[in-house]
């Protein structure tokens, strides 16, 4: 079968090398793609992912049998709705499941309506409720920008003059709408769920890093690195988020008539009252694709292929649970500010071992260099049989690639080493 997975990033790398991998894949397409996943099949940068009709002329050319969307983008603007109108087997959800991500108030009423437990919320446009309400809640209190305010982000306010700045400055602009949370006490996690729109099979877990400075100082990024399996989550939990907090979303979304396929990836607090949903995200993570991936002990593709065909029951996930695996992303200097680009990585060869796998992101191949073409550029998993051994051999790595440009974070899986030492 040939193969189009859409994307660019660490997390398409993860995804081909998974994919190539498979005996069912003859081959395998990338669009665009980067110097990594051409490593493992054909980029197709001239196949512009934004144009559907060219994307489905492209799949019928070459009889693509499957199409795996990585990024949230695509999916958003209902890439898999025109491949599946095609009669184009598509994996990931339509634009109206992946609403899921796109829009915080549709989650969070969905989640009153199937009493799915999440921070208690109200959602406001106009800013004297809004500011009434922060009054009568008090602080510490979260404010996220949903709708049209949406890329302003999320503020975890510690005093009610922080949150009434947040809220003023989310809904300045004509027509934003806000959300306001209660604050949620615990440790967050990452659940993976493979979706078929009925039913959903546990695809993973994984915990991440998202502050660029160590010590989760600074300011929010995509991800410095992140670590799977996330072992806080007991298969008693899991089994407790399947049932309180997958199920019932996707019962919630046939009922609407949009049915969720693709992965579910549930941003979850640990709180001492139970896993609560922080937020979803429709896609696989990244980094989180780049722990997951190279711990799979099966083929990705069938699995894949049933969640489109509508029947994950008899999909077998399976993960090498004597494998940790740990990741830590390398960032051009000023990321996630503006960066300078085209700065020379040397070393990945000699980086790379059976033990440690280098992810590409952010880079580009110039005259036989290849060169910094972005914030996140590299993501350097390692892996071992225990967490430890897969942070000291990331590590290792590290000190092998000569990008002295590049910067990362040197306490990724700080937390889950020392509960393994515990
Ligand atoms: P991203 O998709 O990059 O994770 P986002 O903009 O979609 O971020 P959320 O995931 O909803 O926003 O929130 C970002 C972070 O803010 C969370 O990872 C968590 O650390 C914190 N946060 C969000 N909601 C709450 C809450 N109710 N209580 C405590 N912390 C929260």
């Amino acid at each position: 079968m040939k193969i189009l997975l859409i994307g660019s990033g660490g997390r398409e790398h993860a995804l081909a090398m998974a994919l190539a991998k498979s005996p069912l894949c003859d081959r395998l397409f990338i669009a665009p793609g980067n110097p990594g996943t051409a490593e493992h099949g054909e980029n197709r940068p001239d196949l512009k992912v934004g144009d559907h009709a060219t994307v489905c002329d492209f799949c019928r050319a070459e009889e693509i049998g499957l199409v795996v969307v990585g990024p949230e983008a695509p999916l958003v603007a209902g890439l898999v709705d025109d491949l599946a109108a095609a009669g184009i087997r598509a994996f990931g959800p339509t634009k109206a499941a992946a609403r899921l991500e796109g829009s915080k108030g549709f989650t969070k009423e969905l989640c009153a309506e199937y009493g799915i437990p999440t921070a208690g919320f109200a959602r406001f446009s106009g800013l004297g409720p809004a500011l009434a309400h922060l009054a009568a809640q008090g602080a510490p209190i979260v404010v996220k920008a949903d709708g049209l305010a949406a890329g302003k982000g999320v503020v975890v306010a510690e005093t009610l003059d922080q949150a009434e700045t947040a809220v003023r400055s989310m809904l300045a602009e004509p027509g934003a709408e806000i959300v306001i949370e209660e604050c949620l006490f615990g440790e967050e996690a990452s659940f993976f769920a493979l979706c078929d729109g009925t039913r959903a099979v546990p695809i993973g877990t994984a915990q991440d890093h998202k502050r660029v400075f160590d010590g989760d100082r600074g300011p929010n990024t995509g991800g410095m690195g992140a670590y799977s399996p996330a072992t806080i989550l007991t298969p008693e939990i899991e089994r407790t988020v399947m049932e309180t907090i997958i199920a019932p979303t996707l019962a919630g979304m046939r009922a609407r008539g949009t049915p969720f396929t693709g992965i579910l990836y549930a941003g979850l607090m640990l709180t001492e009252a139970g896993p609560k949903l922080i937020e979803y995200n429709t896609r696989f993570g990244d980094p989180e694709a780049q722990v997951l991936m190279p711990r799979l002990a099966c083929d990705l593709v069938p699995a894949l292929i049933a969640a489109c065909d509508g029947d994950v029951s008899g999909a077998e996930i399976r993960f090498d649970e004597h494998r940790a695996a740990l990741t830590v992303v390398m960032a051009a200097a000023g990321y996630p500010g503006t960066v300078v680009r085209g700065s020379t990585i040397r070393g990945l060869d000699a980086a790379s071992d059976d033990s440690v796998i280098v992810y590409q992101a952010g880079t580009r191949a110039e005259g036989g260099r290849l060169v910094a073409d972005g914030g996140r550029v590299l993501a350097v998993t390692g892996l071992g049989e225990s967490m430890m051994t897969a942070q000291a051999r990331a590590y290792a790595a590290i000190a092998r690639i000569d990008w002295p440009e590049g910067f990362c974070r040197r306490d990724i899986g700080r937390r889950a080493v020392a509960r393994e030492v515990a």
